[in-house]
């Protein structure tokens, strides 16, 4: 694997092909998927009220008691699909997904 300029592996697959799929009912913003990624393909943020409202009641209990936060997509056009990020979370919460119109 290549390394970038910030010292991450990477890959020689061509964006835009498969895109990282977060299920909000898995993450709990633990944040090795923001670590692991060298396109920056994620952020860690708060849920908006709406995007609250529109989970499972559980799951919004859950995302209450890790503070409110989950990883979102916020690059799709930039992952490579190495893998890293679905390796990495301890929550296997990020599955690879063909890219829109691929
Ligand atoms: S597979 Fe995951 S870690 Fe690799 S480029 Fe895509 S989003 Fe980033």
């Amino acid at each position: 694997m290549k390394q970038t300029s910030a010292g991450h592996s990477t890959c020689d697959e061509a964006p835009g092909r498969v895109v990282p799929v977060v299920d909000p009912r898995r993450c709990e913003d633990k944040g090795p998927c923001v670590e692991a990624c060298p396109y920056d393909v994620f952020e860690i943020r708060k849920l908006t009220p709406g995007e609250r409202g529109a989970l499972p009641l559980l799951t919004r209990f859950k995302v209450w008691v890790h503070g409110g936060r989950q990883a979102f997509v916020v690059r799709p056009d930039s992952c490579h699909a190495c893998g890293l990020c679905v390796t990495a979370c301890p929550e296997k919460a990020i599955t690879l997904a063909k890219a829109p119109g691929a």
